[in-house]
């Protein structure tokens, strides 16, 4: 392939990249790109759900020598497309169930592709002040979906485990150091973030769960005492809103008035579940989120983003910028007293705009989109629960559809033959589901919150897992 050189003194000359694609060639290659992305929208319905290569095989495919001469980009592309985005998992097929889906939508992939387009910074007011409203904007339109006080303000980081990082921070920055409360559900990042602050095992305190796998309130009350008699001090409890096992939500009233007689922080973890809370069954569900100190939400889950994507909400003001602020010498010609930036809220300085995405999807479709289709997930859990009572020759449900999660057992069946059962379905390419254990016993599990997924779909794959395992 002919290229100009990159670096030459005629401007004329100077090609419109970096490195030395054409105008044309970039027009080319990106339309080239799209045609790609939307060609396997129109088809993954029909795709394998969830492909694992070998190791050996993909890196003799995908790895080799450092090119030393330029390489064909269109070969580059059909490779990458054929070889490596093939062998993975389509978290936003109709039959992904597993694990938690991710089911992104078109237009927040068109925010997401101009903002690596335009290279934004949000970091400095001054280096990003559009980039910042934006961020701004989206965190008020989902604080405002969620029910959170007008005041909320908040960051957007990775996921799930750098925003609970975020407000853990915040949470022993504003209350000082001391005893962390979890519960046995609480999701597995949590205690490794808590750790990776600086406390100590002596300091996680890890509650066991109630009958319906929540955590209870007396037992806190209780945990939290002991810690004070033995002249420890109480920092913050953790409260999940939809745990990643079983949906279960936190009696999040019970839990803040705790904190309250305390003096204590409430952060809530809605990672998966906190966007139940913009439909009116799931703000009933989840009573008591607008009382907490911080918020994590997982737009990259529930909320139609493609990774990366999570949210930190902290109903303080000035929490954030309080743990987080920096104003070294080299940062003063950018930083504004006046208005945000974005790069004193978190443990991230330069940060691309990740809330471009999100953006341009609640504009494109508008907020009772979201609604509706965060409703959709959980009325299809429900339709799972509703055709699994239906066979209880077969089925036994273990826990109840909660916020778009489904735990449930074949009748007789071990945590091995629920895996078997699992592995075969995956390796149809058909669909895939999950297996957990519940206090000591073993469940399949389904988390339906891809709004392109069908009864019928449901309904074909309790099927395929119904059926019994032949001996090979
Ligand atoms: C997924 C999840 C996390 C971790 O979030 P990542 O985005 O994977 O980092 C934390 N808590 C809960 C409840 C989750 O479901």
């Amino acid at each position: 392939m002919q290229r100009k050189p990159p670096y030459s003194d005629d401007p004329f000359a100077i090609p419109a990249d970096t490195l030395g694609l054409s105008a044309d060639e970039m027009r080319r290659l990106g339309h080239k790109v799209v045609d790609m992305v939307v060609d396997r929208f129109e088809r993954r319905n029909a795709e394998p759900v969830i492909t694992t290569g070998d190791a050996d095989t993909l890196a003799q495919k995908l790895g080799g020598a450092l090119p030393k001469e330029p390489m064909s980009p269109d070969a580059s592309l059909d490779l990458m497309a054929e070889v490596a985005l093939t062998h993975m998992q389509h978290g936003d097929h109709p039959r992904y169930f597993a694990r938690v889906p991710g089911p992104a939508s078109f237009a927040a992939i068109l925010g997401d592709w101009m903002g690596t387009g335009f290279n934004t910074i949000c970091a400095s007011w001054g280096g990003g002040s559009g980039p910042a409203i934006i961020e701004n904007t989206v965190i008020s339109w989902v604080a405002e979906m969620l029910g959170l006080p007008g005041h909320t303000e908040g960051v957007l980081l990775s996921g799930g485990s750098l925003a609970n990082f975020t407000g853990f921070s915040v949470a022993r920055s504003e209350i000082g150091r001391g005893v962390a409360y979890l519960t046995d559900q609480t999701h597995a990042s949590l205690p490794r973030n808590l750790r990776q602050m600086g406390l100590s095992d002596e300091d996680i305190r890890i509650l066991p769960s109630d009958g319906d796998l929540r955590m209870c309130p007396e037992t806190l009350s209780m945990a939290i005492k002991a810690d004070i008699t033995q002249g420890r001090r109480p920092m913050m409890t953790v409260a999940t809103a939809g745990t990643t096992n079983t949906g279960a939500a936190d009696p999040m009233q019970a839990i803040a008035d705790i904190c309250d007689r305390h003096g204590m922080w409430l952060h809530v973890d809605g990672a998966y579940g906190a966007p139940a809370a913009i439909t009116d069954a799931g703000r009933n569900v989840l009573k008591g989120l607008e009382r907490a100190d911080s918020i994590v939400l997982d737009p990259h889950k529930w909320f139609f983003q493609p990774y990366d994507l999570g949210m930190c909400f902290v109903t303080r003001p000035g929490a954030l910028d309080r743990c987080f602020s920096m104003n070294p010498e080299y940062l003063k010609d950018v930083q504004s007293e006046n208005a945000v930036n974005y790069g004193n809220r978190s443990l991230e300085l330069t940060r691309r705009s990740r809330a471009l995405k999100l953006w341009m999807s609640l504009r494109t479709y508008g907020a009772p989109a979201f609604i509706e289709a965060v409703q959709n997930g959980m009325d299809l859990a429900e339709e799972a629960e509703r055709q699994l009572r239906a066979d209880p020759d077969t089925w036994k449900v273990m826990t109840p559809a909660q916020l778009g999660i489904i735990c449930f057992a074949l009748k007789g069946a071990d945590a091995a033959e629920h895996s078997k059962r699992a592995d075969r379905l995956s390796q149809s390419g058909f669909a895939t589901v999950s297996t957990t254990t519940l206090q000591g016993r073993s469940a399949l599990r389904l988390c339906t919150i891809n709004p392109l997924t069908t009864r019928e779909d449901i309904s074909r794959t309790l099927a395929l897992l119904a059926e019994p395992l032949t001996e090979k």
